[in-house]
């Protein structure tokens, strides 16, 4: 399988209205997700905001005190964990230093026969070759690197053909470079066997980078779910807009005009233009479009919250745009990131030069995305 399940895959897992507490404490709430067959599924979010409590509710190390869980359409409530069929990976591989790789991925098959006919040894083998880590089979786990150790932990994961694979952040522990190859590495193995994956990082730009969709968390409950560039061009609230990648968010109130209304902009000739006052500037910003209907259009005196990127607030442009000081820098290689302040508000903009004094800095209104305007799936 090379490319993402379409919309119209099977539903492979299902929660429904799923909550859970411990005593006084809601780990998860009002959880309602459908995860398709062969889907790469991230959760997203911050600290705490339940994550690991989901991933463990799939997995069935914990049972849900409000709601549903379906595997398909089987109700799974009560299944214990290894009779969910589903292959789970920590953030902290747990192979057994005492056991040999080969020992550590046979040890995958405790609870079942290895698939389709084939002896422990063939499927170990299989395994390690899938995993990048043929002829490995004899060594012992410590003299392997983290990244190798957490592809192990896949192998074993993945030994007696799991439905369904739970990782949950299996790259926290290991440095920044081996990150980045080994979520290619998992993308391309879960590609390779098309199975259901559901992935738990705290790291955006990770979940962005290797997930068909993501679920972005906050305080026990998804706040989107949609593909990484739903998520990122159309954040469906403040806490979206700012936890994905670097933004910048606007506060204002749409202001009288021109009617509002200019045709034209960008590419979407049906979009439209409206004056928003944020502070006393007024900065335009293009609304509705094809899919809106006439009626989601602000109006004057409507409060309106809008984002725009830093590499969509052009430095020097001063139309539609506002005058603001360069206070810090934070040189990235490829680009600087400069933050400027602006009546109290920061700004983050990137240039290729060092900025100072006051700058001018504007946006193309088709840039602007207004907040929790269509967030669609
Ligand atoms: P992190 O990235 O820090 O692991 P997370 O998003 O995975 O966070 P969870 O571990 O799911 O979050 O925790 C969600 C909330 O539930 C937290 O406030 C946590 O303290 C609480 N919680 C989780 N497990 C338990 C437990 N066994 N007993 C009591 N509270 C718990």
């Amino acid at each position: 399988r090379k490319t993402g399940p379409d919309a119209n895959a099977p539903v492979a897992v299902e929660l429904e209205g799923v909550g859970k507490r411990y005593d006084g404490t809601v780990a998860v709430q009002d959880v309602d997700l459908r995860i398709r067959e062969g889907e790469f599924f991230t959760l997203v979010g911050p600290s705490g905001c339940g994550k690991t409590t989901t991933l463990r509710l799939i997995a069935g190390f914990e049972e849900p005190t409000e709601g549903r869980i379906r595997f398909g359409d089987r109700d799974v409530s009560g299944v214990p964990p290894e009779a969910r069929n589903v292959g789970v990976v920590f953030q902290n591989y747990a192979l057994f230093p005492h056991m040999t790789v080969g020992e550590n991925v046979g040890y995958g098959l405790r609870f079942s026969e290895p698939p389709g006919g084939a002896s422990r040894e063939e499927r170990v083998r299989e395994l390690l070759e899938l995993v990048d880590l043929p002829g490995t089979a004899d060594r012992d786990p410590e003299s392997l690197s983290g990244g190798q150790r957490q592809r192990v932990a896949m192998a074993r994961a993945l030994a007696p053909g799991p439905d369904l694979l739970l990782l949950d952040e299996p790259m926290s522990a290991l440095d920044a470079r081996l990150r980045e190859r080994l979520r290619l590495q998992v993308r391309s193995i879960q590609r390779e066997l098309g199975i259901t994956t559901v992935y738990v990082t705290h790291d955006q730009e990770e979940a962005l980078s290797v997930s068909d969709r993501v679920a972005v968390m906050r305080g026990g409950t998804p706040e989107q779910v949609a593909p990484p560039r739903t998520v990122y061009r159309r954040p469906a609230s403040r806490f979206v807009a700012e936890f994905v990648g670097d933004n910048n968010v606007f506060e204002g109130v749409v202001a009288e005009g021109n009617g509002g209304v200019e045709a034209g902009v960008g590419a979407d000739s049906t979009a439209r233009t409206v004056p928003v006052d944020v502070g006393g500037e007024t900065l335009r910003v293009a609304v509705g479009g094809e899919a809106d209907a006439e009626d989601d259009v602000p109006r004057p005196g409507d409060s309106l919250t809008f984002c725009v990127r830093p590499q969509h607030l052009r430095v020097g442009r001063t139309e539609n745009g506002v005058r603001a000081e360069a206070e810090s820098a934070e040189f990235l290689g490829e680009t600087t990131r400069v933050h400027l302040g602006w009546g109290g508000r920061e700004l983050v903009v990137r240039t290729e030069d060092p900025l100072s004094g006051t700058v001018a800095v504007g946006f193309d209104p088709a840039d602007a995305h207004v907040i929790g305007a269509d967030p669609g799936e």
